[in-house]
């Protein structure tokens, strides 16, 4: 697993210590997730998936209510609202 930071605003936090926490989101797979997944069970690695990401409390939110998107529609939009 990667170190909690926020793929938004690379605010590093810390689940267990952070009040109104951030966490670890899953998206839906695209065709290359699936294929990852597929590797990683054949070779019996346990990885960091590429449809998850954190986000610190600021943005845990909204890229919940994104997670039926693949990550890259979810970030693209998440990252535009971040700059609005
Ligand atoms: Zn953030």
């Amino acid at each position: 697993m990667k170190p909690p930071i926020c793929i938004i605003c690379y605010r590093e936090f810390f689940e267990e210590l952070d009040e109104d926490k951030g966490g670890l989101v899953y998206f839906q797979k695209r065709k290359s997730d699936e294929k990852w997944e597929d590797e990683m069970r054949k070779e019996g690695f346990v990885g960091h998936p590429p449809y998850a990401e954190w986000f610190c409390s600021n943005h845990y939110e909204s890229a919940k209510e994104l997670k039926t998107l693949t990550i890259s529609e979810a970030l693209d939009i998440l990252r535009e609202k971040d700059t609005e």
